[in-house]
């Protein structure tokens, strides 16, 4: 199949093709999965030298051109794979990238609720309905972006304009050591000087509110700006929840704007474990939730929700003469008005349609099975002398190590990882190496995760044996 040199479009026959030819190797492609490796390393450099060749003055092939990016997805991690548990898996549902193709093809414009006024309200519906099931008020209101780090920024800027007005300089934001970094990120992308990010102490792992509260009262003796308290639902590293509802007493005490950062952990408020962990997160004035991570959905799926929705266009809001054709549409947000973005794809349907496809007690029941999983894992190792667990899980994050050095631990994360079948990620807590294994995908079940911990048990043996066998 060759393209025309003055053909771009697709007849209706190419059409079909074309969609045949995709949807056969995706469905084979999903079949495949299970028996696919979780994390491929070490041989892409041919592959890396194929993909950068420029392309043909005549088009090529379809088939040949799938080919490739096949060939290039076989190299590196398969967050896809059931086996797949480092960072945050997100397997990415299939109904919802596929709704994103089919959005695509249509390409409204979404960013004036006056040119897609019905898709607007889709995206619309989604945001609300998500907003009340952290408890926020009717006139609560949110913008799908392209994940958290977009979202957080969003937020940032929101709050340093409705506490702070321009007169920003002596503004400071509360955090811990373990608060994700797109929050110091967006507070420098806002103007915001390095020394704003005010690092409360934490005690097991969570934010210390008394700490926190002694930190703002010296930073207003010393004419600084307290405006913004960071809570995390969910930490990066550990999945620890910070204790939401003292932060949430401490900002309104201090007039403080109340963000909680519930990029992972926010998708498991839908269960009623996670709705019990993430207590206070109704008394936000902004949360950030990624659907990339526990929704499933595929990546570039990031949602802020605000309390008061009016805050986000009184920051954003912007036009030109070029857009003086719009009007605005009662009820509907102008989503360009809300955020960084103006023109932006519609991201409503690929969280619509999976929602709306599958019902949400699909989305419960999934994540419940991952919190049970979590706590399998956690027993198991646990359970285990050869290893050292510090910390019970309060979502699906689960740290462990083996008893012994750092170095130990960083071989028995090569051995697992080599194996193809378990992929998982290590982290730094305390000064000490961890790794990492999150049971999240839509993909992984109870045997799965027994094949896993096999494989784990496996591996520190010989990690162990080795040790004895040949000390360094
Ligand atoms: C992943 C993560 C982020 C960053 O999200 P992106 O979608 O990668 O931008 C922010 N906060 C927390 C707690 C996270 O886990």
């Amino acid at each position: 199949m060759h393209a025309e040199p003055d053909a771009l479009e697709s007849d209706h026959r190419t059409v079909e093709t074309m969609g045949r030819t995709i949807m056969a190797r995706l469905a084979r492609y999903v079949d495949d999965l299970p028996s696919a490796p979780a994390g491929r390393f070490g041989e892409a450099d041919a592959a890396v030298r194929r993909m950068r060749r420029p392309p043909a003055e005549d088009g090529a092939e379809l088939e040949a051109l799938l080919d490739a990016f096949e060939d290039a997805a076989a190299h590196g991690a398969n967050p896809a794979s059931p086996g797949y548990y480092a960072y945050f898996p997100s397997g990415g549902l299939v109904s919802s990238a596929l709704a994103d193709a089919f959005a695509q093809v249509y390409n409204r414009f979404t960013a004036v609720a006056d040119l897609a006024p019905a898709l607007v309200a889709m995206e619309h519906g989604v945001l609300r309905w998500l907003a009340a099931r952290f408890g926020l008020p009717e006139e609560a209101g949110g913008l799908v972006t392209t994940g958290a780090s977009l979202a957080t920024l969003t937020a940032l800027v929101a709050a340093r304009h409705d506490r702070l007005g321009e007169d920003f300089a002596r503004g400071t934001l509360y955090v811990t050591e373990h608060t994700h970094y797109c929050i110091a990120k967006a507070a420098r992308i806002a103007g915001l000087p390095p020394s704003a990010v005010r690092v409360v102490p934490t005690r097991h792992l969570r934010m210390d509110a008394a700490a926190a509260a002694r930190m703002i009262e010296n930073d207003r003796a010393a004419g600084l700006r307290p405006f913004l308290l960071v809570g995390t639902a969910g930490t990066t590293s550990t999945g620890t929840v910070d204790p939401l509802n003292d932060l949430a007493g401490l900002a309104a005490r201090e007039r403080l704007w109340f963000h909680v950062d519930a990029a992972y952990g926010g998708g498991l408020q839908l269960t009623a474990r996670g709705r019990a962990r993430l207590a206070g997160i109704d008394r936000a004035d902004s949360i950030v939730v990624d659907p990339h991570k526990s929704l499933y959905l595929q990546y570039g799926t990031g949602v802020l929700l605000v309390r008061d929705a009016a805050v986000l266009p009184a920051a954003h809001a912007d036009g030109g003469d070029y857009l003086q054709d719009l009007e605005t549409v009662e009820q509907l947000p102008d989503y360009g008005n809300l955020g960084p973005e103006l023109t932006r794809e519609f991201r409503g349907l690929r969280l619509w349609l999976p929602l709306h496809l599958h019902g949400v007690a699909a989305f419960r029941r999934a994540l419940d099975e991952k919190l049970d999983l979590a706590e399998l894992v956690h027993r198991q190792l646990a359970n285990d002398p050869l290893f050292e667990l510090p910390w019970k899980p309060d979502l699906s994050v689960v740290v462990f190590r083996l008893h012994g050095t750092d170095e130990l631990n960083r071989r028995l994360l090569e051995r697992i990882n080599a194996t193809q079948r378990v992929f998982l990620s290590s982290t730094k807590v305390e000064g000490r190496f961890f790794l990492r294994i999150n049971p999240m995908s839509h993909r992984t079940h109870l045997p799965d995760v027994q094949k896993a911990l096999a494989t784990i048990k496996e591996c520190a043996r010989q990690a162990l044996d080795s040790q004895c066998a040949a000390p360094r």
